[in-house]
């Protein structure tokens, strides 16, 4: 006992200082965060042609169906710097030009809170990733239980509810359910572009759409998939709790 408590007295604090600090390059890498067309000329045609989820428009980037494939930065497009990491809105993922996406307006849904929040995933339809960043919040790195959020077995003890993966026929009603059974009020967060626009799977037999085709969603967390910084900003969004720009 006495050389663990030596060396973590050595080490120091290995846990992430984001949200009190922005977050470090390391926790938001170039590759996760959206292109931006170089300059005010817009988005190359040729661009375009090479997104394969036609993120890119002549006009601008819908961040939320980037994949973050790079196909497009070999067309005039590079990483941007460090963006908002949520929205409250999916019209403030679709940046025009080189400006800036629009400002969230919406408020918080439990802003009121104060507190806590407790977290129901579900997932409808994934390829796994996404499942895999949301466990990351759990080591000691991101911990999130030091920011009061924790996640729950039981849509009853829920104030979130948190979907990943593409919304499936098959899924419609166990999603229904789980956002019946927690109390309000409460929010929905969609994160992932599976869950925001379709993803890669997009169209797809069995795909019915996006989320907000059948919940009404409070926060989106663009990425494929986010990382733990975005989802702790987007969660952090849900609670109307502030916290510093330096997501991706
Ligand atoms: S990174 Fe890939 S998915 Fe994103 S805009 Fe560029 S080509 Fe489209
Ligand atoms: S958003 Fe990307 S990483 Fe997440 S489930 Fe969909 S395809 Fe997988």
């Amino acid at each position: 006992m006495p050389s663990w408590l030596g060396q973590a007295a050595r080490r120091g604090l290995l846990t992430s200082r984001y949200p009190v600090a922005p977050a470090t390059p390391a926790e938001t890498p170039e590759s996760a965060r959206p292109p931006r067309p170089s300059g005010n000329s817009g988005v190359p045609v040729a661009a375009v042609d090479a997104c394969p989820v036609r993120a890119l428009e002549p006009s601008g980037v819908d961040d939320g169906k980037c994949i973050r494939c790079s196909r497009c930065l070999a067309h005039g497009l590079g990483y941007s710097g460090p963006v908002e990491a949520s929205a409250a809105t999916r019209d403030a993922l679709v940046s025009r030009g080189s400006a800036p996406p629009l400002p969230a307006a919406k408020r918080a849904p439990l802003a009121d809170f104060g507190r806590s929040v407790h977290v129901f995933l579900v997932d409808v339809g994934s390829c796994n990733a996404c499942n895999l960043e949301v466990l990351a919040l759990a080591n000691p790195f991101y911990d999130t239980t030091r920011l009061g959020i924790f996640f729950t077995n039981s849509p009853r003890h829920a104030d979130v509810l948190l979907v990943v993966g593409v919304p499936t026929e098959e899924m419609r009603a166990p999603l229904l359910r789980a956002f019946e059974a927690i109390p309000s009020p409460k929010a929905v967060v969609a994160a992932g572009v599976c869950p925001i626009s379709g993803g890669v799977f997009a169209g797809n037999a069995g795909v019915l759409g996006p989320l907000s085709d059948v919940l009404p969603v409070d926060v989106f967390i663009p990425g494929c998939p986010p990382t733990p910084v975005n989802l702790i900003d987007g969660l952090l969004r849900a609670a109307g709790r502030s916290r510093p720009r330096g997501g991706a």
